[in-house]
């Protein structure tokens, strides 16, 4: 992949694709950004480029607009984006394929910093038409991709300009692609995976990946009742996906297969409904009596979970342990965050919109190696895919 210190951008105007899908939150004043994790991510980029003398023409999508929509426009990000970069941001809010954005942009000069619309305002975005991708391209010199959140998609500023104009990585690609190639290559062992989440389905092919690579897999999260009832366990109204029963009991003999060490939780926080207050339950996590759920791995889990961990060399955690966003079922999640947080010497990577949303709760965010700002995107490289941005920059 070839990288921002391979392209020459002295005095060029630099198109960036960004990943500013971030959260809107109302306010009285409007709307404005919530978490702006995304926005900081890119600042190393973008800084870099006026340091070498660039202009910078910052494309980014947010939400899943069909057409123009006013609620997804890129005004909030504009603001928060002046106040980290501390310089003002020029923001156009016409079409980006318009004229008049390619005549707003004439007066761009080296160290400063333009903002389009909502890509996704352009119907060939997603469909990477090449009409669209030419009229991207013709409003600068090159193209770098910084946005690792949407490289997993082929669309139009995402892979196509970047055939059209010499491209590079960005910092944020880059860091990316090197942090999470190194869960797939030469990982340094013990490797211990912890998964997590609502459902088995959204992550069969990484745990298909990954399984080989290895040497623990811990299962937490609603998925784990799958693999329990699978077992023959009694789960309750847990969620459980039934069409999954079987794949579960051949990841789990192939597991047997590989000498990989397969941790279910052996006990689950229970409850009858999912509510801040509810009566809960301690039970073995295969004996949920009928009308109860499990929303959390349990006490003993934890521990297992946290002493399985203490040798790891080599620590990916996607997925919370339990409905952290409704307390007290966020103490699984956040054992495994202080675990995670303990073991100096493993090389630990978090990825997945939610479980990255609670280790930031947890405030343990800066114990951890990698916190990966792309969710889908993360996880298909762990499957193993190739992703299209990147592919487009190789
Ligand atoms: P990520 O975004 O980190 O990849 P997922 O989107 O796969 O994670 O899963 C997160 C969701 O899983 C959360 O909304 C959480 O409430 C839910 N979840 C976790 N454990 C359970 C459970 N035992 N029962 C129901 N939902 C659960
Ligand atoms: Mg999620």
């Amino acid at each position: 992949m070839k990288t921002l210190s391979q392209l020459d951008v002295a005095a060029k105007r630099v198109l960036v694709r960004a990943d500013f899908n971030v959260p809107l939150e109302d306010t009285p004043a409007g709307k404005m950004v919530g978490d702006d994790t995304r926005i900081s991510a890119s600042l190393p980029t973008i800084r870099a480029l006026l340091e070498k003398g660039a202009s910078v023409i910052l494309i980014s999508h947010l939400g899943r607009p069909k057409g123009i929509d006013d609620s997804a426009r890129l005004a909030p990000v504009a603001k928060r984006l002046e106040a980290l970069l501390g310089q003002s941001v020029l923001y156009i809010q016409d079409l980006p394929s318009s004229p008049e954005t390619a005549q707003k942009l004439q007066n761009l000069k080296p160290g400063q910093v333009a903002l389009l619309e909502n890509i996704r305002f352009e119907p060939g975005e997603e469909k990477n038409d090449p009409e669209l991708c030419k009229k991207l391209a013709h409003l600068g010199d090159c193209f770098v991709l910084d946005a690792f959140g949407s490289a997993h998609r082929a669309h139009a500023s995402v892979s196509g300009i970047a055939a059209l104009l010499p491209s590079a990585g960005g910092y944020l690609l880059e860091k990316e692609v090197s942090s999470l190639g190194k869960l797939l290559d030469g990982a340094a062992k013990p490797y211990a995976v912890i998964l997590g989440g609502a459902k088995v389905s959204d992550k069969i092919a990484v745990i298909e990946n990954l399984l080989p690579r290895v040497q623990m897999m811990l299962i937490g999260g609603a998925m784990a009742f799958t693999f329990i009832k699978a077992q023959g366990g009694s789960v309750g109204k847990s969620l459980v996906e039934d069409d999954k029963l079987e794949l579960a009991r051949s990841l789990i003999t192939r597991a047997k297969e590989l000498g990989v060490q397969l941790l279910l939780p052996s006990d689950a926080t229970i409850a009858q409904a999912i509510a801040n207050g509810t009566e809960t339950k301690t039970v073995a996590a295969n004996a949920i009596p009928e009308g109860w759920m499990g929303l959390d791995i349990g006490p003993d889990s934890r521990e297992t979970f946290k002493t399985a961990l203490l040798n790891a060399k080599t620590v990916f955690w996607n997925g919370p342990m339990g409905v952290f966003e409704t307390p007290p079922f966020d103490a699984g999640t956040r054992a495994v965050a202080q675990a995670l947080a303990q073991i100096p010497q493993a090389f630990t990577v978090v990825g997945g919109g939610d479980s990255v949303a609670a280790i930031n709760e947890t405030g343990l965010a800066d114990k951890i190696d990698h916190i990966s700002t792309g969710g889908g995107a993360s996880l298909e490289l762990l499957e193993g895919k190739i992703l299209p941005g990147v592919a487009a920059l190789q």
